[in-house]
């Protein structure tokens, strides 16, 4: 005889607006069960009832068949007594308790929809909006929780019939899908001019309109997911210039959206890796190497001078059909002028994009908070994410102790995400951006306080940058009642690396990047600690030069060139380098007043190490955007050199590395007519086994074996491969970012990751 039990079963993550009710539903009719599914405060809970072999087989395919967008944190059950319930029904929501449950990512268009996109049957045919329960906006359009349609940015459109039956029925795809829409009911899409004046009107198709209008050659501001993007034809040179031009951005890349991975493999080299990227739900933007043999397919002005190329693939309906529409790739960047946050209001983004874009796409769904697109890379095998935002955020990631107490981290300054944790989870939100303007730190705040609505997060331990001038600094010293704990930039990269590795540590960290504020008061930024979760001992560094004029010596490279070759040549910089040459008029002034030091802080940054390197091979004197010169310098290498520089690696408390006989070496073989390629392929080797040596030197001491690299640096694929070979080769075990970026994006997390340890070893 068989026998028939009840299981309770309880499912945490992210399992609310995915389809996980019908999903269940289905599972639990199709094996002959009976009992409810239900959303609660928690996610989803279920009682099933039935066979004891039928209940076993519904657990174990709960996860394995779980529906796209399901992120399953954990599933428990408990054996309940069978009540002889005679069918299987869906049950009221409960609304009460403190919440739990999770808000899903914005998602790609998902197959099915896409079918009904194209199919001129389905009564969504060609719909702008086409959404269900596996795909669609989620993130974006929440306005508060539970999540439901009344607390999104549809709660204006009210469903016709035929949707609020799809909507009702659990058998169906769209069953509690809260954007569900249609052309009947749904948003729609408006193309006007710079006025505001409409392009397209009666039967004429908005959409084709706005098409021409790329096709011609203008731009096109289009209204997305997370906010407004600027379009023009990737192909013209001409389009691209004049977006360039109005948009008072020089020279960094533009974005190209392709219609599929083919379309993409044809302009880059996309490995598997890359391409799962691509095609991924997330759809993030993908920095991928170019095919020289593409090059006439991509205007030069749309990523001058760089050896990659930042694909995407279209992720809403919309896009799919503008795509097709214009039949070419398209440039897709955001909507913004120069450094300011993109634009996601109609009325802001009228005012601020009126005299870039030439006309507009519009449509009257609202966009609730500006998410731009993330950008990721594909690095040995795995995914290394470099700005996280759509497609990612608001999805929890898991800590490996829980906290004692909420946490709120207010990370940095550049690229600033912020961090907010309770128990096990850490909610890093999508991409903030510069802190360096009203607009910004307002998008800030009113980030934090919509994700403490969101998942109930009262924080009473907030986590800051020691760097008393941040806004974000600031921010937290103006918080009333809570505890502030001061986390130093570098041991919050290290951390975060922890964090991004569930690792406790301690390790040996690596933190390379630009600037960050030391417990000295200097700027540091070639780090070397020892550090755990709680806390961290400087135990290297590169030399300490001078940067002359401080803020201007990162925008002009030629200046730490000028500092370094100081550094390198006490006796005197020899005649004849071409930097010194070309910036004739203020090198002595300049050198005089490091010399001196006035206005010229002393820095450990390997970012001005690079930079300065970059300016001696004449890759660029003055930069126009974060990163550039290493960026560039990077991909001038010539990776199948395999000789390096060597530097010094002094002894002493604080072991240190001297970077300027990097730069003398490069110098010396500048002179020696040795190849630019080469040269800076010998820099970045000799980065590499200066690190190794050093980490070498501190395993001695200190008996570690494992090494995080952590800090913007670190993006720098060819430094990373080779010191990780290197580190490796020697025996360390390497931590690596990868699902938060190794640049200051992930400073948050490393941030609560410090404030959670410390205070549950009560040390603060
Ligand atoms: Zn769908
Ligand atoms: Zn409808």
């Amino acid at each position: 005889m068989k026998e028939t039990i009840r299981a309770g079963v309880r499912v945490e993550g992210v399992v609310q607006g995915v389809g996980f009710r019908p999903f269940v539903y289905s599972l639990a009719t199709s094996l002959g069960l009976t009992g409810l599914v239900g959303n609660d405060v928690d996610g989803v809970f279920a009682e099933v009832e039935g066979d004891a072999e039928a209940v076993a087989k519904f657990l174990a395919l709960l996860e394995q068949q779980a529906p796209p967008l399901a992120r399953i944190d954990r599933v428990t059950s408990t054996r309940l007594r069978p009540q002889g319930s005679a069918q299987f029904v869906i049950a009221a929501s409960e609304h009460s308790g403190e919440r739990r449950a999770l808000i899903s990512a914005d998602s790609a268009t998902c197959a099915d929809c896409l079918r009904e996109l194209a199919d001129p049957a389905d009564r969504r045919y060609r719909y702008p909006f086409v959404n269900c329960t596996n795909c669609g906006p989620r993130f974006t359009i929440v306005t508060g929780v539970p999540y439901d349609r009344a607390l999104t940015t549809m709660s204006s459109f009210r469903m016709c019939e035929q949707c609020a039956a799809e909507y009702h029925d659990p058998a169906d795809r769209r069953f509690h899908a809260q954007p569900v829409c249609c052309p009947a009911c749904g948003p729609r899409v408006l193309l006007t001019d710079a006025a505001g004046a409409p392009l397209a009107r009666g039967d004429d198709d908005p959409l084709a309109a706005a098409a021409a209008v790329i096709r011609a050659g203008h731009v096109l501001a289009v209204k997305g997911l997370g906010g407004y993007h600027l379009v023009v034809d990737a192909g013209s040179e001409e389009a691209a210039a004049a977006l360039r031009g109005r948009k008072h951005r020089e020279d960094k890349p533009f974005a190209v959206m392709v219609p599929d991975a083919a379309a993409a493999g044809r302009l880059c080299v996309v490995d598997e890796t890359a391409r799962g990227l691509l095609t991924s739900n997330r759809r993030p933007i993908v920095l991928l190497p170019r095919r020289p043999e593409a090059g006439d397919q991509i205007a030069v002005s749309v990523a001058p001078g760089n050896s990659h190329l930042g694909l995407m693939l279209p992720y809403t309906p919309l896009h799919h059909l503008l795509l097709e529409l214009v039949g070419r790739p398209i440039v897709a960047t955001s909507g913004n002028v120069s450094d300011e946050p993109i634009a996601y209001r109609d009325a802001d983004a009228r005012e601020r994009l009126a005299g870039i874009a030439d006309a507009f796409l519009l449509h009257d769904r609202a966009i609730h908070i500006r998410t731009d697109d993330s950008v990721v890379r594909a690095a040995g095998g795995r995914e290394a994410v470099v700005r996280r935002s759509r497609g990612y955020a608001p999805e929890p990631l898991r800590l490996r102790h829980a906290l004692r107490r909420p946490v709120l981290a207010c990370g940095a300054e550049l690229k600033n995400t912020f961090c907010l944790a309770k128990q096990d989870r850490a909610f890093v939100s999508h991409h903030i951006g510069d802190l360096e303007n009203a607009e910004t730190l307002l998008s800030f705040a009113t980030g934090v306080e919509h994700f403490r609505r969101l998942f109930d997060i009262e924080p009473e331990l907030v986590a800051h940058d020691l760097h008393p001038d941040y806004l974000s600094t600031k921010y937290a010293a103006d918080l009333d009642g809570v505890e502030l704990t001061g986390v130093q930039h570098h041991h919050a990269h290290i951390a975060s690396c922890l964090a991004d590795n569930d690792a406790d540590g301690p390790v040996i960290g690596v933190a390379f990047d630009g600037t960050g504020y030391g417990t000295d008061g200097t700027i540091w930024g070639g780090e070397f600690l020892i550090a755990d979760l709680t806390t961290f001992s400087r135990a290297g560094c590169l030399e300490q030069v001078p940067m002359p004029g401080g803020a201007a010596a990162i925008r002009h490279p030629w200046r730490m060139a000028a500092a370094y070759l100081a550094a390198a040549y006490p006796d005197g910089v020899p005649d004849g380098l071409a930097v010194l040459q070309r910036n004739d008029a203020a090198w002595a002034p300049v050198t005089a007043m490091a010399a001196r030091g006035i206005n010229s802080p002393l820095t450990s940054s390997a970012g001005r190490l690079f930079d300065a390197v970059a300016a001696l091979l004449g890759v660029r004197d003055s930069i126009n955007y974060e990163g550039q010169a290493a960026i560039e310098l990077e991909q001038l290498a010539d990776q199948s050199e395999q000789a390096g520089y060597q530097a010094t690696v002094s002894g002493g408390e604080v072991v240190g590395i001297r970077g300027s006989d990097l730069v003398r070496a490069a110098a010396e073989d500048l002179a020696l007519g040795t190849s630019r390629h080469i040269i800076a392929a010998r820099f970045h080797n000799g980065v590499a086994s200066a690190i190794t040596a050093v980490c070498a030197a501190l395993r001695e001491r200190h008996g570690l074996h494992a090494v995080a690299l952590s800090g913007g640096v670190f993006q720098n694929l060819l430094l990373t491969t080779t010191v990780t070979g290197q580190l490796a080769e020697a025996g360390f075990t390497v931590l690596t970012h990868s699902r938060v970026p190794c640049n200051d994006g992930g400073i948050s997390l490393g941030q609560a990751a410090v404030a959670g340890a410390r205070d549950r070893q009560r040390l603060l």
